[in-house]
């Protein structure tokens, strides 16, 4: 029997019950489909810094050092494949028991699961735009550029320089943040998995849910404010409570 049975059960029931319930996710559901995260034992920062890496500033004024380290973790989430993580919040959201997914995540494999509403509150890489003209092309430009040695990439139309969607530190927050916290303000119930909650303001959406529960490898500084806390892998334990909740709902 699995230790975490009892919470396991908890959780599903939560789920069951709630008339609102939402997912947060951060790079720690993503893991176990090969992209390491930022603060887990083999995330970047054993490597780097990536507030630094990706941020803003180097970007903008530094682009020959974005394009060697910060570009490539951007690169490296190509070909990735969902994994059991994401494909049961894809399911229960076909349930309707999921309203929707604040992802802190870049990679697209919520919607590569068939997530239907995704709040990409930190940008997603499927796109770039123009920083002077405004227009909008596919990240595959970008690489493309880059690849031939057009450092920073520009725009066809106007000369301009072309930027990632992901949002760096340092950006603004992106129209999906306002709208995440609007939909999350009051609900029943949200589903925090696989973030460290450091990062600011998407760590303050929790508080802004009646009950939320944590699903995540390592302790966090929110633990002690959940209803529930899971310290266990994501795919697995996500297995587990879809399969409880199936039970419990039939
Ligand atoms: P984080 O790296 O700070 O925290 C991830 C947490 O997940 C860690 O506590 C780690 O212990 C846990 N974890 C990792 N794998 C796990 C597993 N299989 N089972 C259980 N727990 C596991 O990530 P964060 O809170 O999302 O914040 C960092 C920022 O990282 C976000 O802004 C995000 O945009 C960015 N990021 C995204 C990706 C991606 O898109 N896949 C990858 C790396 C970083």
């Amino acid at each position: 029997m699995d230790i975490n049975s009892e919470k396991i059960e908890q959780v599903a029931k939560m789920i069951v019950e709630s008339k609102s319930t939402y997912a947060l996710t951060g790079a720690g559901i993503s893991t176990e489909s090969g992209i390491p995260d930022f603060r887990g034992k083999d995330g970047y920062y054993t490597k780097m810094d990536p507030t630094k890496a990706l941020s803003r500033e180097r970007m903008l004024y530094e682009p020959e050092i974005f394009y060697k380290e910060g570009y490539v973790m951007l690169k490296d989430l190509y070909e990735k494949k969902p994994n059991d993580g994401h494909k049961v919040l894809a399911k229960l959201e076909s349930m309707g028991l999921l309203k929707g997914i604040a992802t802190q995540n870049i990679d697209g494999l919520d919607r590569a699961a068939g997530s239907k509403n995704i709040y990409e509150v930190h940008g997603q890489t499927r796109t770039a735009h123009c920083l002077n003209c405004g227009s909008r092309v596919s990240f595959d430009v970008v690489v493309e550029k880059v690849d031939s040695g057009e450092i920073p990439p520009k725009c066809n139309s106007c000369g301009g320089t072309l930027r990632s969607d992901v949002v760096m530190f340092g950006d603004m927050m992106p129209e999906d943040f306002s709208r995440a916290a609007n939909d999350i303000d009051g609900c029943d119930l949200l589903i925090v998995v696989g973030s460290s909650l450091v990062v600011s303001p998407v760590n303050y959406l929790p508080r802004y849910a009646k009950k939320f529960v944590i699903i995540n490898g390592e302790p966090t500084h929110m633990d002690s404010m959940a209803e529930v806390v899971i310290h266990d892998r994501i795919g697995k334990t996500l297995v587990a409570i879809l399969k409880k909740v199936e039970e419990l709902s039939v």
